[in-house]
């Protein structure tokens, strides 16, 4: 309460009472969309633990996720230099934009000479999709979804193979084999982690968790 009315005082509103909030996945660093908070909505969030905007074309507060379930978990919300601009970090669930798009962002200028930014981990996160949706949808002749059919045995297989490949490929010193190998480990795994219901998330987390400790070497 005290915490919130504090930011209230800090967070300087426009003309038409409304501050601009970026939200952003929690996890992966994307940025997700921008939509605007009045001071009601912004209550509302830091109550909820939801993201709440004032909607300016429907003239109404808008609790993100309300009718498609797409819904933002607030981890953390924070201002900028001057109190004029808000950070929100979420926990998205499914897609932020309303077109399906898991993040607003997902067009690019185009000959206007700015180049997109690589997100670097992006055939990571689309990779992570295909391989559920190819759980989910079990498409047929695509090789995702044969290792579903076959299971576990077939998938641990396939782990076991490719980690041998990399030992093989890494005692050569042969990089462009290594390359393959690692990418075809990392594939396998991640099926390996769908198979057993682990967010890849998760594994993340883990990652993030450790790097906050001091190491412990064995
Ligand atoms: P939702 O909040 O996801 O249940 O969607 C409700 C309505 O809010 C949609 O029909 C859109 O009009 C709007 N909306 C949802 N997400 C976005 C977004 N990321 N950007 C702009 N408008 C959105
Ligand atoms: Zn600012
Ligand atoms: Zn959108
Ligand atoms: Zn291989």
């Amino acid at each position: 309460q005290e915490q919130s009315q504090s930011l209230l005082d800090q967070v300087k509103f426009d003309a038409h009472g409304l501050v601009p909030a970026v939200v952003q996945d929690a996890i992966s660093k994307e940025v997700l969309m921008l939509a605007y908070m009045n001071r009601e909505s912004l209550l509302k969030s830091l109550e909820s633990g939801q993201t709440w905007f004032w909607s300016r074309s429907r003239g109404e507060l808008w609790n993100k996720g309300a009718t498609s379930g797409h819904t933002q978990q607030i981890v953390s919300l924070s201002y900028d230099c001057d109190g004029d601009t808000l950070l929100v970090k979420v926990k998205q669930q499914g897609p932020a934009c309303h077109t399906g798009a898991y993040s607003c962002f997902y067009r690019d200028a185009e000959g206007g000479g700015i180049a997109p930014e690589a997100d670097r981990f992006g055939p990571l996160s689309r990779l992570e999709q295909t391989i559920a949706q190819r759980d989910a949808e079990r498409t047929e002749g695509a090789y995702t979804t044969y290792l579903f059919e076959k299971g576990l045995d077939k998938i641990l297989k396939k782990v076991g193979e490719e980690t041998a490949e990399v030992i093989i490929a890494a005692k050569n010193r042969d990089s462009q084999e290594l390359r393959s190998e690692a990418a075809d480990l990392i594939f396998h795994l991640m099926v390996l982690l769908r198979e057993q219901q682990i967010p890849f998330d998760d594994v993340l987390q883990e990652l993030e968790f450790r790097h906050r400790k001091p190491v412990k070497k064995d």
